[in-house]
């Protein structure tokens, strides 16, 4: 299968459960197709977590050309998951990129709605 035609059935299987691709969506259904890939059981890379800035550059430059309707490969990537990670349990609430009003992950390669007890891989204070 092309590329081109991966993207469009990736994205007519988001309008066929949603209505409309992430792209379009609004913040609770963002929220709401994040929660249903990980009740379906998707599984992300949270480790390595990146240590250095040239590793977290890296994570950086897989999503940067990554688009909007690529919600899954940025979960997969981001290493995101639905609850604190860690002995630290570090989470978005505390995360220098979340922001608490809006519910919002500010990260630019990210850019997407998250809830206080997420986290992902990119997580910085
Ligand atoms: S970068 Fe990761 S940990 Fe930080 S707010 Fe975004 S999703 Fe949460």
């Amino acid at each position: 299968m092309t590329e081109e035609a991966n993207r469009s059935l990736r994205n007519q299987t988001f309008i066929a459960r949603y209505g409309v691709t992430p792209a379009e969506a609004s913040h609770d259904m963002l929220l709401q197709m994040i929660e249903d890939m990980f009740a379906d059981g998707l599984v992300t890379e949270v480790e390595p977590f990146p240590e250095t800035d040239k590793e977290f550059s890296k994570l950086l430059d897989i999503l940067r050309p990554l688009d909007a309707n690529e919600l899954r490969k940025k979960l997969v990537i981001s290493g995101w998951l639905l609850e604190p990670y860690g002995p630290d349990k570090m989470r978005c609430q505390e995360c220098m990129y979340f922001l608490v009003h809006k519910r919002w992950c500010d990260l630019p390669e990210l850019n997407l709605p998250a809830k206080a007890d997420w986290w992902c891989r990119l997580w910085r204070i």
